[in-house]
């Protein structure tokens, strides 16, 4: 029987597992798909604290997955593909056939930014694409970004980024902005955004990096005009997907998918279940708060654990 099982190998779940580990819970993690999370597919890293000149993403994820090992947690390689959390133990099934049961569980799956589907957005990922402002902003000071998305997420984020770009396009598939009247007013009044009305993206073009985007405005009409607009940065803002399809079932979750946690804390609706990371974050997504709460679900579940002996 584990005692603390953590599916999810980014910053929540191997935080967690240091948490669990200096605490004696002998944890279990399950890495899943993608061992070291969201930010191994990004290069570096400047904003993670105790870094000054910034990390490599990978190493940064190393880190943190040898410091898991070095206070006992045991690594697993699998991806859960069933749960049932009916009942203490708690049981999961994994992708080779396996049954874990745990006592406590702590759910760090994260969300999956979406894209559109272009084989170029994965040509060019980390070299001109990007899925957070927030995280690869930076490099693009003084440069011209376009930002894709209609709702309230990409105003915020062409907003951002104006903030530090020369000029900013917001890609917009309808002939009007789905965000908020405060939202789209925000971008109506910054000189530096310019939203493009019933435009879609069929592609980016660069030698080494993204340099523009070929566009096309009102497709499939008579009037259509295709054209390539010069860009140095693509920013997706179309939403994301909490991987919480397998506790859906079992917990309570906001409409988007996100997983419901009580008040400040990671513990969700069923005793001894927690949730940690982007996959209960419709808001913040970034790997310093990840950590933060993988951090706290390891302490309610070693206090769960105590309480429950
Ligand atoms: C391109 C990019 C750049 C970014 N840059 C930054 C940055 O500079 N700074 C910053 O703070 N944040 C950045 N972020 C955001 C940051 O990566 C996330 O906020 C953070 O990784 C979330 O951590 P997490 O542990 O919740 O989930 P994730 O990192 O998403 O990890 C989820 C884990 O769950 C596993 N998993 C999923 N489903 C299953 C399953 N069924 N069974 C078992 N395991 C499963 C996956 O394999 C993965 O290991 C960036 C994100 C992206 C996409």
């Amino acid at each position: 029987m584990i005692s603390c099982l953590i599916l999810g190998s980014g910053p929540a779940g191997y935080t967690a597992a240091i948490y669990a580990g200096r605490a004696g819970l002998n944890p279990v993690i399950y890495e899943g798909i993608q061992p070291g999370g969201q930010l191994t597919i990004t290069t570096e890293v400047e904003n993670f604290p105790g870094f000054p000149e910034g990390i490599d993403a990978n190493e940064l994820m190393e880190n943190m997955r040898q410091q898991a090992l070095r206070f006992g947690a045991r690594i697993e390689s699998h991806i859960a593909v069933k749960a049932d959390l009916s009942a203490s133990p708690y049981k999961v099934w994994f992708d080779d056939g396996s049954c874990e049961e745990c006592l406590t569980l702590i759910i760090a799956t994260g969300a999956t930014a979406k894209y559109l589907g272009l084989d170029d957005e994965k040509k060019y990922q980390g070299i001109g694409v990007s899925a957070c402002a927030t995280c690869d902003g930076f490099f693009y000071r003084k440069k011209t970004v376009a930002v894709v998305g209609g709702g309230d997420t990409a105003c915020e984020e062409a907003s951002y980024l104006a903030g530090l770009a020369q000029k900013v396009y917001l890609i917009v598939r309808k002939p009007f902005l789905r965000a908020s009247k405060a939202m789209q007013q925000r971008v109506f009044d910054n000189p530096k955004i310019e939203v493009l009305f019933e435009t879609n993206t069929l592609g980016l073009y660069g030698e080494e990096g993204v340099e523009g985007a070929h566009l096309v405005h009102r497709k499939g009409e008579p009037d259509e005009r295709r054209y390539d607009l010069p860009i140095d940065g693509f920013f997706l803002a179309i939403g994301h997907k909490p991987n919480s399809d397998l506790f859906t079932q079992w917990l309570k979750t906001y409409e988007t998918g996100y997983i419901l946690t009580k008040g400040q804390t990671p513990c969700t609706d069923v005793p001894g279940v927690f949730a940690a990371g982007d996959v209960a974050d419709p808001l913040y997504r970034q790997a310093i708060a990840a950590a933060a709460s993988g951090c706290k679900a390891a302490m309610e579940a070693e206090k769960y654990l105590a309480a429950n002996k």
